[in-house]
């Protein structure tokens, strides 16, 4: 596998599509191609060449099929070259705030509807991360888009709405430590919800540092819980604080609001991961992110499931 060291040594080494498929299919198969149509792995299925030009169409050795190497992965079905998908996906993983569709379609030269297409794809292959803290892990919630309402107003029902439980914005829930993160959307703020998560990936009696929200009391049950009570803009306790995730969230918020603009509500999840991910391998080489970003997806996703209704847009 290939180190780059910068985009441009990438589009040398990566420079024809030849070479662009070669490298995913050693990714891929490593020398043994695997028939996906049925999992037959061999290095003898047939090579079809076309003009007498092979252009990686196999035949399957056992079950006759056709396949290429874009079979199965989220270059199936895509007309687009492997380079700019490649090109896209660097561009995509080495910016640290993200890169917009109108900035990716210049830069690749593809229509501006094509670079939303391409960014949502690879959004939609980003893994989600599964973190797990062991000591003196913040964790805190926030919330992202939607019209900033006058929080001293009560809801329809009566209840005070502290901006917590609201349904116009979306909740992120997240979790970091040593440098680590961990991020979801989730429904709600809510004890019931927030809970398992932390019980899930926060070793039981280990350090944990929370604001005063009543969605994390009674943790100290199960954990040495410091509250930091922000509702008395006191910020830290004993050198106990949680400005590390806050940090984090509001870089997720420049980044959403700086580049993206308009975040639908079903996509939020997705732009969590992709800022999960940019921020966990921060320290990782632009290569090395690019390369097992490869190794890791499997996942393809139509474009159909795109343009289902939007939802709502956030507005900052
Ligand atoms: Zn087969």
């Amino acid at each position: 596998m290939a180190t780059f060291h910068s985009l441009l040594q990438m589009m040398d080494t990566l420079h024809t599509e030849e070479d662009c498929r070669v490298y995913l299919e050693n990714m891929r198969w490593n020398g043994k191609p695997i028939c996906p149509h049925c999992g037959s792995i061999s290095e003898h299925h047939y090579k079809l060449t076309k003009d007498g030009k092979f252009e990686g169409l196999y035949k399957c050795k056992d079950c006759r099929e056709r396949f290429t190497v874009r079979q199965g992965t989220m270059f199936e079905g895509s007309n687009l070259p492997l380079k700019k998908w490649f090109y896209a996906i660097y561009l995509f993983l080495s910016h640290k705030k993200g890169i917009s569709s109108c900035q990716l379609a210049r830069d690749i030269q593809v229509t501006q509807k094509t670079a939303w297409f391409m960014l949502h794809r690879i959004r939609h292959n980003v893994k989600d991360d599964d973190a797990n803290f062991d000591d003196m892990t913040q964790m805190d919630e926030t919330l992202i888009g939607g019209k900033s309402r006058d929080k001293r107003k009560k809801d329809k029902d009566g209840k005070r709405n502290m901006g917590r439980s609201t349904q116009q914005k979306s909740v992120v829930f997240g979790m970091i430590s040593e440098g680590l993160v961990y991020a979801q959307t989730v429904p709600n703020a809510e004890k019931e919800t927030l809970q398992p998560i932390i019980k899930g990936k926060v070793k039981k009696g280990s350090t944990i540092i929370t604001d005063g929200w009543n969605g994390y009391s009674g943790l100290s049950k199960e954990y040495t819980h410091k509250v930091i009570p922000h509702s008395k803009h006191i910020y830290a306790v004993n050198g106990f604080h949680t400005n590390s995730i806050e940090g984090f969230w509001s870089h997720i918020k420049r980044g959403v609001l700086g580049i993206y603009h308009v975040v639908s509500r079903k996509h939020l999840s997705n732009y969590v991961k992709e800022f999960v991910v940019r921020y966990n391998t921060r320290k990782q080489t632009d290569s090395d992110r690019f390369n097992d970003f490869l190794r890791s997806f499997t996942e393809r996703l139509y474009y159909g499931e795109l343009l289902e209704k939007p939802g709502w847009v956030y507005n900052y």
